[in-house]
């Protein structure tokens, strides 16, 4: 149960003035559901305005504070902007514009004859001096003369920094006080605020100590979590399996197993002989076949009498592991299934009775697997694939169905720095497939200017027409799904009009079963091209792709730019990717992209991208993707994970766990970061 000095946090937003259905969709979109989500709602930055007498003392490009007086309204014809000319104390001209359909707001706020506060940026167009949608337009100096230094926060389509900020400062208002859950001495050392003065700084834009501490905030909760994680999991009695290696030994496998492949499955093997369940990460690049580990794993089990299950990610990534691992195993006798949430009726129902009754040995499919309503005679081997975007731990409450706890193996394609490793997996045993299997071909790699776009369309030409595939994947336009979405569709309909029926277009918003038919017309060869935005980052194998394209490659975290180019590079045909990159560059992203065509190694690229990134590039939201945290930075994981980590191992094994003073304030930061399940793991036993 929450304790109920957070209950007023998690209230949904709808309890706001001014949320009705209307806002509350574009906040979900931001994932602000509840008031908490709003005191955690982060600003990106912050404006610093001057207020200034009349226009002769502001610089063009300033965001400044003014008084105004309107001489006239003209409107332009058809969609041209609507403009308000006015004038400052000292008759300078300035022209207020407004684009779309503001022109209503526009009247209402600065009617002719009338002296405003307006607060924005000056800027030039042409000869005149001119402010484009000011942020604030007020008839007495109070209001905006308050907004000297101003939170600019992420947004979706359907907010304004008004109403964001408007929202978050009522959100405030309900911050309860909450015991302090720091290590006292940690506390002292780096002097920082309390939890409820640390958000309202943060908020403010006092920033460093404040931030960090919220940052530190985040880390020790997650840290916490995976120790209770842990400790439970020693707790845990599983079944010991050893094999006999009978069919492990009728596998008829088209090649020999590498070094890596052997050592981790040894490890493998060794841990799940043992009574206590197993907790292991298997990492490994794209490509570094981390599949058949995964069989062998599973067959383990198997020759022990008992099931075992692949959780994979998305329905496309089970269906293809499923029909792989189905490949594999002609011959052996062993019983495979697929079940996925859109298996319904009779062919559920036969599913389930042979998971429930053993003669299914293993189970591949989405989280369906775990659902309440599926059984199993003796799961003894979980095994979670592309474990990459959130932390293990609720995915291993899903695991534990029925009295023992199985082996898990988590296996990420995700080559993260140690650091994040820790972050992201605890104290997990880690196996690592650093050797490729043999006779793979680097790909070649280019960074390619955008103005070069017909060479591309044209490479593209020449490539189909050899009969084999290519990838286009779209650009990151801007933090608006929707924007990603058009820009797709635009490059989806050019392409379409140089290759027709060849191409196909595939996209996050698609229903599952239009992605997977898209997909299918890929996979099976009937279309020549994928337009994609990222959603082919996890998963797919269509060995005859050898060509991507990656479009405004800049803008892509390097974790991810790799794991793209890791869908090229699969079959004996050498493979080409292009980077697309706009015309000006900042200095890291040069770096970044001239690092991505230097190298294939996912590991050295994972810890040189921390480094430029710890340079203090600003990094946009997209690619926090590249964490499981919301609040801390790279930096901030890097400089304060280490502490974290140390201070929750001592509450745990120190200082009582979760009970005692502190133990309670700790509860409510679990809580509070929604690891609440590191709390239910302890109820568990
Ligand atoms: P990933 O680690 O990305 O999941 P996969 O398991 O899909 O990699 O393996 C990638 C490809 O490499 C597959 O086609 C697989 O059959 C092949 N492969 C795996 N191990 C070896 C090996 N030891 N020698 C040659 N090819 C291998
Ligand atoms: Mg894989």
């Amino acid at each position: 149960m929450r304790p109920e000095a957070l209950n007023c946090l998690f209230v949904e937003t709808d309890s706001l003035d001014g949320v009705g259905p209307k806002l509350k969709r574009p906040l979900e979109k931001l994932g602000l559901t509840r008031l908490r989500d709003l005191v955690y709602h982060l600003p990106d930055r912050f404006v610093e305005r001057r207020a200034v007498t009349h226009l002769d003392k502001a610089n063009v490009g300033e965001n400044v504070i003014v008084q105004l007086t309107v001489r006239e309204h003209r409107a332009s014809s058809g969609r041209g902007p609507f403009r308000v000319v006015t004038e400052d104390a000292l008759g300078n001209i300035c022209t207020i514009t407004y684009f779309g359909r503001a022109s209503y707001t526009a009247k209402k706020q600065l009617p002719v004859g009338e002296t405003r506060w307006v607060a924005g940026r000056l800027d030039q167009y042409g000869q005149m001096l001119q402010m484009v949608h000011p942020e604030h337009v007020s008839e007495d100096s109070a209001a905006p003369v308050g907004q000297l230094c101003e939170a600019v926060y992420p947004l979706s389509e359907g907010l304004t920094q008004g109403r964001v900020g408007g929202l978050v400062q009522q959100a405030l208002k309900v911050l309860p006080e909450l015991a302090e859950w720091i290590e006292p001495s940690l506390y002292d050392k780096m002097k920082w605020p309390a939890w409820r003065e640390a958000v309202m700084e943060a908020h403010r834009g006092v920033n460093g100590p404040a931030r960090d501490r919220l940052a530190y905030d985040e880390l020790l909760a997650n840290a916490l979590a995976l120790m209770l994680v842990r400790e439970s999991n020693r707790r845990q009695s599983g079944t010991p399996l050893k094999g006999d290696g009978a069919l492990r030994a009728k596998l008829k496998l088209p090649f020999a197993l590498t070094g890596a492949q052997k050592r981790s499955i040894d490890e493998i093997e060794g841990d799940v002989a043992q009574q206590a369940p197993m907790l292991r990460l298997l990492q490994g690049d794209v490509g570094a076949g981390k599949t058949v580990v995964a069989l062998n794993a599973m067959l383990i089990a198997v020759e022990a009498g008992a099931q075992a299950a692949l959780l994979a990610p998305t329905e496309i990534l089970a269906r293809q592991h499923y029909e792989t691992l189905a490949r594999m195993l002609q011959g052996t006798g062993v019983e495979i299934a697929l079940l996925t949430g859109r298996d319904k009726g009779k062919a559920r129902e036969a599913i389930l009775m042979g998971l429930v009754g053993g003669s299914i040995d293993i189970v591949v499919g989405t989280h369906a697997i775990f659902q309440d309503t599926v059984s199993y005679r003796n799961l003894a081997l979980v095994v979670i694939d592309e474990q990459h975007r959130f932390g293990v731990g609720q995915r291993l409450m899903l695991a534990r169905k029925g009295r023992r706890t199985p082996h898990t193996l988590a296996m990420t394609a995700t080559p993260i720095p140690r650091t994040l490793t820790l972050a992201q997996y605890g104290e997990m045993e880690v196996s690592k497939l650093d050797e490729l299997p043999p006779g793979r071909q680097a790909i070649d790699t280019r960074v390619v200017s955008v103005e070069r776009m017909g060479d591309v369309v044209g490479a593209i030409a020449r490539h189909i027409e050899t009969g084999q595939q290519a990838y286009w994947v779209c650009p990151m336009v801007s933090e608006s799904e929707n924007d990603d979405l058009a820009a797709a569709e635009a490059r989806y309909a050019a392409l379409k009009e140089r290759f027709g029926e060849d191409v196909v277009l595939v996209h996050g918003q698609l229903k599952p079963e239009a992605k997977d038919a898209g997909m299918e017309r890929f996979a099976s060869g009937e279309a020549s091209v994928l337009v994609a935005t990222t959603v082919i980052e996890v998963g797919v194998d269509v060995p005859n792709a050898t060509l991507m394209v990656i479009e405004q490659a800049e803008r892509f975290g390097l974790a991810q730019l790799h794991q793209l180019r890791g869908r090229v590079g699969r079959g004996s045909e050498k493979s080409t990717c292009l980077l697309l990159r706009g015309q000006q560059l900042s200095e890291t992203a040069r770096q970044r992209l001239a690092l991505m065509r230097e190298t294939q190694d996912g590991f050295r690229l994972a810890e040189e991208d921390l480094q430029l990134r710890g340079g203090g590039e600003l990094l946009g939201t997209r690619q926090s993707g590249d964490t499981p945290f919301r609040i801390a930075s790279l930096e901030q994981i890097t400089k304060l994970l280490p502490l974290a980590h140390d201070d929750a191992r001592l509450l745990i094994e120190r200082d009582g766990g979760l009970t005692g003073p502190r133990g309670e304030a700790a509860r409510l930061l679990l809580y509070l970061f929604e690891r609440d399940w590191g709390v239910q793991l302890l109820r568990g036993g």
